[in-house]
């Protein structure tokens, strides 16, 4: 086997004898990288750009896993300790739908986390596979299982604990709310979501690009929430509209899981020009059906012949993508997009993969420069960017090396159009409201540990973005998961937080559903 496999090079599971394959073998099966749009096409979309696995590239992808001996390395590597090698021997086996609950068992968003985690230094970056070849494809496999079930056989059935009696409001929508919601409900509690934006999901919506994640993904997993109880109330800012005293008052338990949405500032001169986008306000506004975003935001973003993005995260990424479809779809196939970015390429912090694709689909890359103005015509319209060319001096903090303005080096640039991705800060409308609620660096919860997420309140709890500042929708469920224990422990009086079955669903859902 292990001479015939790889001569044949077929992604063909029915070449494949997988009862006979030895380690060595599995680590020699060539990888299959799922296919995907063409760019040329994809500019002119906000579709997924990935397409996804077939069912037999699926099989031989999962089946590149050499089952590590334990600890495997990436279990360890996933924040949320997915059973990754247990999900290939299923998905191996065409198992789909048990795969799934093994990824359900420990993540409450997996079909999200599969498309959008930064697996390259989480799950896939441990991976021992990549000592020979590309790791395995572990997030993609993830997607494909769970993509499998919930269109084969649906979101698994859960048993749900006897009432509690006691009710829990959740602030906020985002990958941290909803794995609390998701949670507690299970334990038998009543559940309340206050959210501010028209929809519940957080930035998995408001935010993530379509062309990253699918926005049905998570309409159908609120409803999913709503046919088992849990309430959604959209368009309401707590702080604002209801205060969060209220909601200590007249619920058992709070969940803080507002995240960390404020687009940081360039406090440049020009900034306030018309023209000049915070990323998520331009992000929301390029992607998202206009009905789903509030009245006064319900217009596409201006799109211009030089559109300059400056920034060098997923979320920069997120940006300059979304402008070139912009301007593909609107015909202008003459249109620039450039993304700025103070330090080189190598020391950027968003995903390669990401950059890749937007270098694919004709995005340019200014590196080494950084905005010093913004200035504007008549009309109080952006028109130029001033930028200084930067060096790159001794390693700060981060351990990158700190990007040092180059004297006399400004020049300028055309900009008709300018957004700003310049990192995240916390909202501190809510911490304002309530003073004796502490809080640490720039005014983000400050919880006993990320394993409780107990704040200094009783009964009032936080996790994700809003206790780490701005990062991972993955980390944020981890949090989440365990606060959500923590708040169940507190609801039930227990000094100990009940633990979870290991496979909660296995008995109860149609894991017998067969592939075909
Ligand atoms: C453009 C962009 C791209 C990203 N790409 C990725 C990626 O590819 N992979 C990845 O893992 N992570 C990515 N992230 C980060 C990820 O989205 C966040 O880390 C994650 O969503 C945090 O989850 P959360 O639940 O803590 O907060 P959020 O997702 O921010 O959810 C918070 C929710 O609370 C609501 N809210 C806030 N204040 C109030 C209030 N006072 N009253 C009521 N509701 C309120 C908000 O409207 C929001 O819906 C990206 C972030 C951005 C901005
Ligand atoms: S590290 Fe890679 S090869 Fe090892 S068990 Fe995990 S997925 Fe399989």
């Amino acid at each position: 086997m292990s001479e015939m496999y790889p001569k044949r090079g077929a992604q063909d599971p029915a070449l494949l004898d997988l009862d006979e394959l030895d380690r060595y073998e599995r680590a020699h099966i060539p990888p299959g990288p799922p296919p995907k749009q063409d760019p040329r096409l994809r500019v002119l979309n906000f579709d997924e750009v990935f397409l996804g696995y077939d069912q037999e590239q699926a099989i031989v992808e999962a089946a590149r896993c050499i089952h590590c001996p334990s600890p495997e390395p990436c279990i360890l590597g996933c924040p949320l300790h997915n059973d990754i090698p247990t999900a290939m021997l299923l998905i191996e086996q065409k198992r789909f739908v048990e795969a799934a609950n093994v990824f359900r068992a420990t993540s409450n968003m997996p079909e999200v986390c599969g498309r959008i985690c930064p697996q390259e230094s989480l799950c896939e970056g441990s991976c021992t596979v990549a000592g020979y070849d590309r790791a395995v494809n572990i997030g993609k496999l993830e997607a494909y299982c769970t993509d499998w079930q919930r269109q084969h056989a649906g979101f698994p059935n859960y048993h749900i604990a006897r009432s509690t009696g006691r009710r829990v409001a959740i602030v906020g929508s985002g990958p941290a709310g909803m794995s609390v919601a998701e949670e507690l409900m299970r334990d038998g509690h009543e559940i309340v979501v206050y959210e501010e934006w028209p929809k519940p999901g957080g930035l998995n919506v408001y935010g993530i690009p379509g062309f990253k994640l699918f926005k049905h993904i998570i309409a159908e997993k609120v409803a999913w929430l709503e046919r088992y109880g849990v309430k959604f109330i959209c368009n309401t800012r707590v702080g604002k509209d209801i205060a969060l005293q209220t909601l200590l008052d007249e619920y058992d338990a709070v969940f803080l899981g507002i995240g960390a949405p404020i687009g940081n500032k360039a406090k440049l001169p020009g900034e306030n020009l018309k023209g000049v986008y915070q990323a998520t306000e331009f992000l929301v506004r390029a992607n998202l059906p206009l009905q789903d975003l509030p009245v006064r935001m319900r217009a596409r973003p201006e799109i211009g012949k030089h559109m300059a993005v400056i920034g060098g995260g997923d979320t920069s990424m997120d940006c300059v993508r979304s402008s070139i479809r912009l301007q593909r779809q609107t015909g202008m196939t003459d249109g620039v997009v450039t993304d700025y970015y103070r330090r080189t390429e190598r020391e950027m912090p968003g995903r390669e993969e990401e950059r890749m694709h937007a270098k694919q689909e004709g995005v340019q890359f200014e590196f080494l420069v950084a905005p010093v103005a913004f200035h504007g015509d008549e009309n109080g319209h952006v028109c130029e960017l001033e930028l200084q060319r930067m060096a790159l001096g001794a390693p700060d903090a981060s351990g990158r090396r700190s990007p040092q303005p180059v004297e006399g080096s400004n020049f300028r640039v055309p900009a008709d159009i300018v957004v700003l991705a310049l990192g995240y800060s916390p909202d501190p409308t809510i911490g304002d409201t309530m003073p004796n609620l502490e809080k640490g660096w720039k005014g983000l919860f400050k919880v006993e540990t990320e394993f409780t997420g107990a704040t200094n309140i009783p009964g009032l709890y936080a996790a994700g973005d809003d206790v780490r500042g701005a990062d991972l929708v993955v980390t944020a469920i981890a949090a989440a998961r365990h606060a959500a224990r923590a708040m169940d422990a507190y609801l039930r009086n227990l000094d100990t937080p009940l633990k979870r079955e290991s496979l909660p669903f296995a008995l109860e859902q149609n894991a017998a559903v067969p592939a075909e």
